[in-house]
């Protein structure tokens, strides 16, 4: 399946005796999701930044003691899956770098799209990158532009450099001694929330973070693309440093990265997961005995379209949760391995039925076609796909890990043909048309690049 290319959690605590590590580490066990590949936290107490992260998933990274070593009462966090660079300690976030003397840290949601043609030109200008990360152009960016300790640089000259010579998407949080910046690019590609409360503010790529925290919802809001904020002693500042109208939601967040709790772009996740198999069910009815979605992403689009179908909703999949996601499978060999790993059929449920297999996506149909074959070796009489979202017929190339087009099964194939690939009996996707009508005026608002040829 895709992958989302990180998760970002902050919090400035206004005591300054308050240590932040153990919260900022809760947020990324919330953001967990969003990358499994590394993470880490880096930390101030106002005078010194101190940073941890290491390779693999939050509870593996961070020993017990860390919350005893790494104190100070403001800090941000970063959970990585590289689609850019390779996967390894040095690309790890948050990125601190040292400065006149001075820490600063970088934590970075997206994919900076000008990030080869930059590099090329800091480099021919002598600069060395210590990382293949795309997010270590940012620390480069600020240090030939800006003058003085980094803790004396303007947070507008910070936000307007950024926005002018770095190219969407990002989500960002920089770290100084004495200050956080949060910065979400123009068009608003990757999420970024933001609560604030009588003792802290927090920061998080998904609201569903502050959970843990028990926040007032009504003082939770999105950071506006274009916007950029200044925590520090003083308090919250708001800047709109760009201010184009026209945003980018990336659509996926809603099909399949965000948590079904979380609200993006203004929408409940799970409700817009839901609406979207209601839709699905409306634009392509099919007689079946039951509906099986596949856990646990198709679960949401499954039950709008049993809602909308009359059909009932069976567990006909069972997943173990305990496994890492099939994209860890490079070869397909491995992915059919993994989808048997991952899931497993319900005999009792399945046999001797007409299905209605609910998905939430479908980008190279390799594991699709292992799903039916697993569900008619185990007795369903019909398989009819339903993909509660427009069929994927192009590349991302704004943070989300879409393959190259030569291996996006929509790209190469007719619905007819991936239909007898799969060995499906019907097979639908969601019209991009049918979703618009629904959005209306929403939907100036969204990318849907990667639905399009
Ligand atoms: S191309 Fe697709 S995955 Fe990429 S930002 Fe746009 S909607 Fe999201």
């Amino acid at each position: 399946m895709l992958n989302e290319n990180c998760g970002l959690f902050a919090v400035y605590h206004k005591d300054s005796s308050f240590n932040v590590s153990a919260q900022i580490i809760e947020g990324l066990i919330a953001l967990q999701h969003r990358g499994q590949e590394s993470a880490g936290i880096a930390v101030s107490n106002g005078e010194n930044i101190q940073t941890y992260k290491g390779m693999g998933v939050v509870n593996d990274v961070f020993p017990k003691e860390v919350i005893k070593r790494i104190k100070g009462s403001f800090g941000i966090g970063h959970v990585k899956y590289s689609t850019n660079g390779f996967s390894n300690y040095a690309n790890a976030e948050p990125l601190t770098v040292k400065y006149k003397g001075e820490f600063f840290s970088v934590a970075h949601n997206g994919q900076i799209e000008n990030s080869a043609f930059l590099r090329d030109l800091f480099e021919e200008k002598g600069t060395i990158f210590f990382t293949t990360s795309d997010t270590e152009l940012i620390p480069h960016l600020l240090v030939t532009n800006l003058k003085g300790a980094p803790s004396t640089w303007n947070p507008e000259n910070i936000a307007k450099l950024i926005d002018k010579h770095i190219s969407p998407s990002y989500s960002l949080l920089l770290l100084f001694k004495n200050k956080i910046i949060a910065l979400r690019d123009r068009y608003g590609y990757r999420p970024l929330a933001i609560c604030e409360t009588d003792d802290a503010v927090y920061l998080a790529s998904e609201d569903s973070a502050f959970k843990f925290f028990k926040l007032n919802n009504s003082k939770i809001r999105e950071v506006e693309p274009g916007e950029m904020i200044e925590i520090n002693s003083e308090g919250l500042k708001s800047y709109k440093i760009n201010k184009n109208n026209k945003y980018r939601y990336c659509f996926f967040e809603h099909i399949y990265f965000a948590r079904p709790d979380s609200n993006i772009y203004g929408d409940n996740v799970h409700l817009m997961r839901e609406k979207l198999g209601e839709l699905t069910a409306k634009e392509h009815p099919v007689e079946a005995d039951i509906i099986v979605p596949v856990m646990d992403s198709g679960f949401s689009a499954a039950l709008g379209y049993s809602k909308a179908s009359g059909i009932p909703l069976e567990l006909g999949l069972m997943r173990n949760k305990y496994i890492g996601r099939t994209f860890i499978d490079p070869d397909i060999q491995e992915r059919k391995l993994s989808v048997r790993r991952k899931l497993s059929p319900v005999k009792e449920v399945i046999e001797n039925k007409d299905i209605v297999l609910i998905d939430d996506s479908m980008v190279r149909g390799t594991t699709m076609k292992h799903i039916v074959k697993m569900l008619k070796e185990n007795g369903a009489k019909k398989v009819h796909i339903r993909i509660a979202s427009p069929m994927v017929v192009n590349t991302c190339y704004w943070g989300i890990d879409i393959p190259d087009k030569k291996d996006i099964i929509g790209a190469n194939k007719s619905k007819e043909d991936i239909k007898r690939i799969v060995n499906a009996d019907s097979l639908e996707f969601l019209s991009l048309q049918y979703l618009s009508n629904y959005l209306d005026v929403k939907v100036a608002n969204y990318c849907f690049h990667c639905f399009q040829t």
